[in-house]
């Protein structure tokens, strides 16, 4: 790796090949996957589907250009509406990406209704890219630090707190919007109270902000529904998504409705790849393949299953603060540092993460069935148990 920039703690491992929930390093060594490249491959490595999709548009055409209608695009937005039940929406390559698109929507929008310095409200421990405005935007000291002047015009708010909201709102007339994590990923698997969208909503709707959520993370089946939010009674004005979206293959999206599914017009915005008929195929199959194998019932399912065994492994142990999930988002916190669990975990051949220090992450695929939940659950529950027991 000497001439890839070290920007990355990386593993000594390299995987060369992914079946379902399996992936193989160079060495042969099968590792279960509890991570799916950080929330992407929902659908297992490979997906038979996806594959099809891609290997067949790759012969037809890779690329042409947003200059010209795109077929395989209009396509996908015609299924992702209707699951969104969103208006319309701009194509882009990543998280980060999509973010942006949210972003420069809520400053026209801000500017439109006569707002001098559009602000955003965003939320501690939040994360939302690494681009020049998304970690202004990220509630994260870490991934700020070094790159001041960070961007202005945005005001952070400790995360599940309706009345500090409010609080900036009514201090700050140029705020425009409210950009949230419906669950906080990288923030350690945090869950608000369950009224909590509904309330952001009000505020918005009173104030006529919009709201803004990024389910770059918790979309696309993730969570037991299509998109977090939905599992509240809240439709959003804007909604990110990225991850997941392609099952391996880098898309991302900025969907909108309403009067901000009309503010991006021609000449605002734009991307090279974004949507290129590859990438919008592989979307394309990966919202079949969820729809046609019931899997945002079986994220609930597997997610509470193991959530449900995890919590019996550790009950009444002090060392484990909280196990918590909203479907296939699973964290579970210890009251220590615990990074060295992810090596212990390889070592055992499983693949998971640590997030905010002191939460160990899972994010499987959608497709488990019941023994393979069983499987995963077991295997990390021994590793976090060899970790607390040194
Ligand atoms: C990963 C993530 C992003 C950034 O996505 P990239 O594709 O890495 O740019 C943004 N928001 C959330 C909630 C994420 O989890």
């Amino acid at each position: 790796m000497r001439h890839v920039m070290k920007t990355y703690g990386r593993k000594e491992i390299s995987f060369v090949r992914g079946e379902g929930i399996w992936l193989f390093d160079s060495n042969g060594k099968k590792y279960l996957d509890a991570l799916c490249g950080i929330a992407v491959t929902g659908l297992g490595h490979c997906h038979p589907s996806v594959v099809e999709a891609v290997s067949e548009q790759s012969k037809t055409l890779m690329h042409a250009s947003n200059l010209y209608n795109i077929p395989e695009q209009e396509k996908l937005a015609t299924e992702l509406a209707k699951i969104s039940q969103m208006d319309a929406m701009f194509f882009c390559n990543s998280g980060a990406e999509a973010n942006e698109v949210a972003i420069k929507l809520a400053r026209l929008y801000g500017h439109k209704r006569g707002a001098e310095k559009p602000n955003i409200i965003v939320m501690e421990q939040s994360f939302h890219g690494r681009t020049m405005a998304t970690l202004s935007a990220t509630g994260n000291r870490k991934v700020q630090a070094g790159f001041e002047p960070l961007l202005g015009g945005f005001s952070r708010v400790p995360f599940d707190d309706i009345d500090a909201v409010r609080a900036v709102g009514e201090n700050n007339p140029d705020t425009v919007a409210i950009l949230v994590e419906p669950v906080q990923g990288e923030g350690g698997i945090r869950i608000p109270r369950p009224t909590y969208l509904e309330e952001l909503r009000d505020v918005c709707v009173k104030n006529n902000w919009l709201l803004m959520v990024d389910e770059v993370q918790s979309g696309m089946g993730r969570t037991g529904s299509w998109f977090a939010h939905q599992q509240t009674g809240i439709i959003p004005d804007v909604m990110t998504l990225a991850k997941g979206l392609g099952n391996g293959i880098p898309i991302g999206a900025c969907l909108a409705k309403g009067e901000a599914a009309e503010i991006l017009t021609p000449g605002t915005h734009g991307s090279t790849f974004g949507g290129n008929p590859v990438a919008s195929r592989a979307a394309l199959a990966t919202i079949q393949a969820i729809a046609k194998e019931s899997l945002l019932e079986n994220a609930k399912r597997q997610g509470d299953l193991i959530t449900k065994r995890l919590k019996e492994a550790f009950d009444g142990n002090r060392s484990v603060v909280n196990i918590r999930n909203k479907g296939l988002m699973i964290g579970v916190e210890l009251n220590e540092s615990c990074g060295q669990i992810v090596d212990l975990a390889l070592e055992s051949g499983l693949l998971l993460n640590v997030t905010a220090d002191k939460v160990v992450r899972l994010l499987p695929p959608l497709i488990l069935t019941d023994n393979d939940s069983e499987v995963m659950a077991g295997m990390v529950a021994t590793v976090i148990k060899k970790f607390l027991s040194k």
